[in-house]
């Protein structure tokens, strides 16, 4: 019987007891002595719990929470109640958890491009290998990223370097920080534990809705750099990568150093996690020889309610709704074309995801206590290079053009002052304008729009069966307090930097690791925080002397 290394090496297996019923009011303690009394553990079995969840199916009539609880347990044999439990999948052994660092031998030089997640867990991953670790960041240290964000709501153009997309923490520091991720990775324990200690919740170890919050995301910040300073990580913040200096080999290219807009960095290996709107780096990165791709991305709008309607949709109205706090929601519309909600904020609001002025795109972000009464979530459906070929664009950048065409479009329809054009649900299903005043959270306010003509018409027939189909799950999402505030073109990046999946390395390159949402494979702060943390691993093997 194989062992997990969650407890690790030296400890006893752990077993993940699955589909545990927690009652609202139940105490905690309670569910982990039935998840040992399952596995007929003792009652001093260390215990707890490995992911909980919501059941709202019953929507009000049978609220209730399902557990994974992971006991340490050595039964010397399995019973056979074990072994019965083990055959139906109720029990099951727990994944083994890895470490960041794959040796603590010195090396050489890793330059790590990019403070998000993807970057920052590079680095890490990069330093606890044993690396001399440089990170470079374009914008500023969330220590006055804020002010410049600032200073673009009220009035001034978007900063091109510091902005809500660049910057300390990358793209998601204005988010829900949502931490869900769809693949289970051995390296999320160890990301997990990086974050709490850095100032994160416990439970985001084990909750399906685990998030941080804006508020809460821009106080951890710190304390994760100074983690990994400890380590050893310089940081340069400030610093665009704008060139590339490369060798030729017999074994491929190579990158001798980069170039900045500080001056030139000699490196062993170059780990890029440059997130998905550094347009600018891949039309340079193009110009080197580096291969990009054109990919699919998620096009589409935020749709946004008051919190009440949603949660009241979710959780009815039962005595235990109020104890599970504001509702979110995941929806999937399987109607030809498909769309699907995506990024949900509840107690939210609706920001400017803008880093080039003159163009209009649209997210969500919320705090740590999920407090404000609205909620917003991104409808959008997949666009394929094949649709960006349609709207005459070509080329590994056709999804670039195309974006920016489109959130051109949205940012002079709402009066090129950043403000968004709207529509109610109903009236977009309608083909009409809405009138009166469109209540938002958006900060720049919302314009009265024919959001229906502004969507490319794929886009707009998926939003459209999407909205007939949410309204049965949702009652009153596509009535007339659901609002599109458009454009969302940015929930994902249109652009994959080619990369052997065995080594990880740029194709045809010998230290060139792209990694992260801006390579192309991930999407979200988790997905980044592995991706980078595994080229950073890598990173730090090629560097070594
Ligand atoms: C408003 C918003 C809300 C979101 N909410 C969530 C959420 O709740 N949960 C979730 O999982 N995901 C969320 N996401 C997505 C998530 O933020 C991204 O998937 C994630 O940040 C990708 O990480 P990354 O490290 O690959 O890239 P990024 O986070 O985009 O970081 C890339 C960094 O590279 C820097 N950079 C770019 N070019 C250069 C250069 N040439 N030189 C130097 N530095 C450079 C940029 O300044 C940036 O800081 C949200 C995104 C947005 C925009």
């Amino acid at each position: 019987m194989g062992r997990n290394a969650a407890d690790h090496a030296s400890g006893p297996p752990v077993w993940r007891v699955t589909g545990l019923r927690q009652e609202l009011d139940e105490p905690d303690e309670a569910v982990l002595a039935r998840a040992r009394r399952r596995i007929r553990a003792p009652r001093d079995a260390s215990a707890r719990f490995a992911r909980r969840s919501v059941d709202a199916r019953g929507r009000g009539a049978d609220l209730h929470l399902v557990c994974q609880v992971d006991v340490a347990f050595d039964p010397g044999r399995p019973s056979r109640a074990l072994a019965r439990d083990l055959a139906r999948g109720a029990v099951r052994e727990a994944p083994p958890a890895e470490g960041l660092g794959t040796s603590i031998e010195g090396g050489g030089h890793v330059v790590v491009v990019g403070a998000g997640p993807g970057g920052l867990f590079a680095a890490l991953a990069a330093a606890l290998s044993g690396a001399r670790v440089t990170l470079l960041e374009r914008g500023d240290p969330i220590e006055t990223r804020g002010r410049k964000v600032v200073a673009f709501h009220r009035g001034a153009e978007p900063d091109p370097e510091t902005n809500l997309l660049f910057g300390d923490g990358g793209a998601g520091t204005y988010s829900d920080g949502k931490l869900y991720t769809r693949t289970s990775d051995n390296l999320e324990p160890a990301i997990l534990q990086e974050l709490v200690a850095a100032g994160a919740p416990e439970e985001i170890a084990f909750d399906a809705r685990a998030h941080i919050g804006t508020d809460r995301l821009h106080r951890m910040l710190p304390r994760l750099r100074a983690r990994l300073q400890e380590r050893g990580v310089r940081f340069e913040y400030g610093t665009r990568v704008v060139g590339l200096d490369t060798v030729e080999g017999s074994a491929g290219r190579s990158v001798r150093a980069v170039r900045t807009s500080e001056g030139e960095l000699e490196l062993d290996a170059l780990v890029l996690a440059i997130g998905h709107s550094a347009r600018d780096t891949w039309e340079e990165l193009a110009a080197r020889g580096v291969q990009l791709e054109s990919k699919p991305f998620q096009l589409g709008v935020r749709i946004e309610h008051p919190q009440e309607l949603v949660t009241r949709g979710r959780y009815g109205e039962g005595p235990g709704a109020a104890s599970l706090g504001p509702a979110s929601y995941n929806l999937q519309s399987k109607g030809a074309p498909p769309a699907h909600s995506f990024c949900m904020c509840p107690g939210g609001r609706i920001v400017a995801s803008v880093n080039e002025g003159g163009r209009l795109c649209t997210n969500g972000m919320s705090n740590s206590k999920h407090s404000s009464r609205w909620a917003n979530a991104a409808l959008v459906t997949t666009y394929t290079p094949e649709d960006f070929a349609a709207h005459g664009f070509h080329g590994p950048l056709a999804g670039v053009a195309l974006q920016r065409s489109l959130e051109e479009r949205f940012f002079i329809a709402g009066g090129s002052a950043y403000a968004a054009p709207a529509q109610r649900a109903g009236d977009f299903l309608h083909g009409r304008l809405s009138r009166g005043d469109l209540p938002s959270s958006y900060g720049f306010g919302t314009v009265p729009g024919r959001v229906d003509e502004l969507l490319p018409s794929r886009v707009r027939d998926a939003v459209g069966a999407a909205l007939v189909r949410f309204e049965r799950a949702i009652p009153g999402f596509s009535g007339r307090e659901g609002l599109l505030v458009g454009i969302e073109t940015r929930s994902s990046g249109p652009v994959r930097m080619v990369r052997e999946r065995s080594t990880r390395l740029a194709a045809g390159w010998t230290n060139l690791l792209p990694a992260g949402e801006g390579a192309g494979y991930a999407g979200g702060i988790m997905s980044a925080a592995i991706d980078g943390a595994r080229s950073g691993q890598v990173g730090a093997t090629l560097a070594r002397p």
